[in-house]
């Protein structure tokens, strides 16, 4: 497999990472001060940008760094519905961000906030049936600087700010670890992007063990576990990642953080017809909700090209919602019309891929057989 080395960006560095490399380069500290400056606050989109550094200094650093290693190849949508932002990778392979305008319904924001979804690998190795993100298996995790960098992309190419920030967009955030926290300190620092950590909400299938990591990570970010399957046998058939870690032991996990954080657990639960949208799912979906104390987001299941899942009727939406409110769980369901929202990450990627010849059609027949696999 080729492995085209990612360029260094400074937009994942931290200052007391670019002073190291300043004074390896024989320069005073004070210019990584000046670096760090440029690089976030300024944004500059190329070194050479950089005027208050000797000539001779951004020629050095040239050689080594880089400030921007993505292009926007596509946005779809429009300001006042979602914005999809294809974005091409320096090795060519494609991740998507999606700018998601005013939504009261989205995790601990008020109405008039821009919520960004972005993605934390190319692909996705967790296989769950009804996502387009996984179909065409994983390829690679993205570095801290390409988290960082949909951000700097999409606030340049709108000219707005992002105020929350959802890592529910291609990839397993968790499975990433290393890279994540340190796009998250970026994004959350004064110096860097400033974005609070109660604005950022990590979502994830249900590692457990990384459950237990992050849950002592200090800054406090918000977590959303996408659950999908109220019991074991439900969630088995549609997230092979629950016979690794099945709901007892993800639980535990979530006590576990509970016990460290303040902040509410969010549960997403995607609806699906005839796989997790019975009422009985429901009810033992309230009493999970409320033996950790977790908001639930319903997300009717946006189709993908090539599977075969439905969203189940509107009647049979409200009726699932209506159990969760009466046993007194603080649940919403999203009731915008069409398929264009942020949970249906992955697809534009999967096409655009697809269309270059540089990822095979997934075959979705191999997929779909719900209990096979391993
Ligand atoms: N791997 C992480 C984050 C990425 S998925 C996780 O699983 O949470 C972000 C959310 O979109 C998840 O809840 C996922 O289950 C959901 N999702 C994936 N495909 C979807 C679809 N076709 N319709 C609606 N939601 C979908």
């Amino acid at each position: 497999m080729i492995d085209k080395k990612a360029p260094q960006s400074l937009l994942g560095m931290t200052p007391g990472e670019v002073e190291a490399l300043i004074k390896e380069m024989g320069e005073p500290g004070f210019r990584a001060k000046q670096v760090v400056e440029w690089t976030f606050a300024r944004r500059v989109a190329d070194i050479e940008a950089m005027t208050n550094l000797p000539k001779a200094l951004r020629e050095r650093l040239k050689e080594r760094l880089v400030t921007r290693t993505m292009s926007v190849a596509t946005v779809s949508g429009s300001a006042d519905t979602t914005r999809k932002f294809l974005l091409k990778l320096h090795d060519g392979r494609y991740v998507e961000t999606v700018l998601i305008p005013a939504n009261p319904a989205l995790y601990g924001g008020k109405s008039d906030r821009r919520t960004l979804c972005v993605s934390s690998q190319v692909g996705c190795a967790y296989d769950c049936k009804f996502c387009a993100s996984g179909l065409a298996g994983f390829t690679r995790n993205l570095t801290a600087a390409e988290i960082v960098e949909q951000i700097v992309q999409v606030e340049a190419h709108t000219g707005e700010r992002v105020d929350n920030l959802v890592f529910m967009g291609m990839g397993e955030p968790l499975a990433n670890f290393s890279n994540l926290i340190q796009a998250i300190e970026i994004l959350n620092a004064e110096w860097g992007i400033g974005i609070g950590a109660r604005h950022m909400t990590v979502s994830t299938s249900g590692l457990a063990p990384q459950i237990h990591k992050l849950a002592d990570f200090p800054l406090q970010i918000r977590l959303a576990i996408s659950l999908h399957g109220a019991s074991d046998p439900v969630r088995d058939q549609i997230m092979p990642v629950n016979r690794k870690y099945p709901l007892a032991e993800l639980f535990g996990a979530l006590e576990a953080w509970n016990a460290k954080r303040k902040q509410f657990l969010t549960f997403e639960f995607i609806l699906i017809e005839d796989v997790n949208d019975s009422l009985d799912q429901a009810r033992m979906l309230a009493k999970r909700a409320r033996s950790v104390n977790a908001k639930v987001n319903l997300i009717p299941y946006n189709t993908v090209d090539g599977l075969p899942w439905k969203r189940p009727s509107e009647q049979r939406q409200e009726a699932f919602l209506a159990v969760l409110t009466s046993a007194g769980v603080t649940a919403t369901l999203r009731r915008e019309k069409g398929h264009d929202i942020a949970a249906a990450c992955g697809q534009l990627r999967l096409k655009q891929e697809t269309s270059e010849g540089i990822i095979e059609s997934p075959i979705p027949e191999k997929r779909i057989t719900i209990g096979g696999g391993n």
